[in-house]
């Protein structure tokens, strides 16, 4: 099955000290998904997994 780009979320806030957009990288849209023993899921490359934020941000394709 072929995906038809990439599928992000992105928000309107913006870093308090820069004033720049935060687009993508807003830590509100990141939701670290929690292991068995309550800590932080790691995925197979050693990353913390985690998951679009249901209720922040828009999504955008492009
Ligand atoms: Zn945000």
């Amino acid at each position: 099955m072929k995906r038809a780009g990439v599928v992000k979320k992105r928000c309107d806030c913006r870093d308090p000290q820069t004033g720049k957009q935060l687009g993508d990288r807003c830590p509100q849209l990141r939701v670290h998904v929690k292991g068995r023993d309550g800590g932080p899921k790691l995925g197979k490359d050693g990353q913390p997994e985690w998951r679009w934020s249901r209720d922040h941000g828009t999504w955008w394709a492009r």
